[in-house]
């Protein structure tokens, strides 16, 4: 049976591809190509073109194909458009999900494993923050993957089908074989930005706000290797074929690192000077995120790998640095 990774074009379901490819696992990718990348994909992977909102499109890869569960990517997930853009969110993100699980109700799929994220618990009471946490969100997308994973909730009630939610902290990193990372048009990320002006491609970073409730003034974010959290979803589908219930887990390191010192991690890593000054706030950035992924490792067993910044740093400056042009310089 297939595993259907949606949205498995983009920068994370990429990852994802690839690390259910490697672990022999059948896989099957829907994907618009709205923001992800056709070379992207594993070619090991089956690809149908088309948008998880048309129920069509939905209904012929159930029909062909023998779906066991399903990965959840396709959404937007830019803090700052979504706040400029709050229905284009709804509509995709939020709208997209009611056509996805209908479709699995019709088609008696009973998993889906989805991308959730920090964002859904908008400013935290305590750090780290716990799965049972209240999550009131302050931006349009972390609202849109909140309702995503109440209308699972209410889907599991109704129909019996089990979810795991993922939310996750900062995603960084790219496959450490340098054949797969991140490119994002228009890139908003850290990471990559901070990697674009060591390579050049910027004169300078903008740093968002030096006056919030942190050590040192900048936001406390806490990174997560792409391929770590890839593993963790592949330990979701196995909880969910074993039987368990539906259930929220955090992806997290457990360790913030400042916007500062994200950037003299970069320095380090890359040997470049890296220039940056102090930008105005950017709306919808609370001051800190640091996730308890205690939960994750106990119920799930997820294990990362990458602990140190440095690390998944060096694994994004490695495809970075061999693909100034993203995938558009991909041999
Ligand atoms: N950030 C920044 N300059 C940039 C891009 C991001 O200072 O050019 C900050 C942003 O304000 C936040 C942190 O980096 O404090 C992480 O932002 P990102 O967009 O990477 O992820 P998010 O936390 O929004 O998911």
């Amino acid at each position: 049976m297939a595993i259907l990774v949606a949205g498995g074009a983009g920068y994370i379901g990429s990852h994802m591809v690839k690390d259910l490819v490697e672990h022999g696992q059948e896989v099957v990718v829907a994907d618009n190509l709205s923001t992800g990348h056709r070379d992207a994909i594993n070619p090991k992977a089956k690809f149908y073109e088309g948008d998880i909102r048309d129920r069509k499109f939905l209904d012929k890869i159930f029909d062909n194909e023998d779906i066991e569960a399903v990965v959840h990517f396709a959404a937007f997930s830019i803090v700052p458009e979504s706040m400029s853009k709050p229905l284009k969110y709804f509509d995709n993100n939020t709208g997209g999900m009611i056509t996805l699980l209908e479709a699995m109700r019709d088609h008696n799929i009973k998993y889906i494993v989805f991308s959730s994220t920090a964002a859904t618990y908008g400013v935290p009471e305590h750090m780290p923050i716990k799965e049972t946490d209240p999550q009131n969100p302050i931006n349009p997308y972390g609202l849109s993957k909140l309702m995503m994973e109440k209308m699972m909730h209410w889907a599991d009630k109704a129909y019996g089908i089990k979810f795991v939610a993922l939310r996750y902290f900062n995603v960084a990193g790219a496959a450490p074989d340098g054949t797969i990372g991140e490119d994002h048009g228009p890139e908003t990320h850290l990471v990559p930005i901070i990697l674009q002006v060591a390579q050049g491609k910027r004169d300078e970073l903008s740093i968002f706000g030096d006056d919030y409730n942190t050590p040192d003034g900048t936001n406390v974010r806490d990174y997560v290797h792409v391929m770590d959290l890839a593993d963790a979803h592949i330990l979701a589908i196995k909880y969910l074929e074993a039987g368990n219930e539906s259930n929220a887990f955090n992806l997290g390191s457990s360790t913030g690192f400042s916007n500062k010192q994200m950037l003299e991690a970069a320095r380090e890593v890359t040997g470049e000077p890296i220039p940056a000054k102090i930008a105005p706030r950017r709306p919808g950035d609370p001051d800190s995120l640091v996730a308890a992924s205690d939960k994750a490792r106990n119920v799930l067993g997820w294990d990362p790998k990458y602990d140190d910044v440095h690390d998944i740093i060096a694994t994004a400056w490695k495809w970075h640095s061999t693909h100034p042009k993203g995938y558009d310089d991909r041999d």
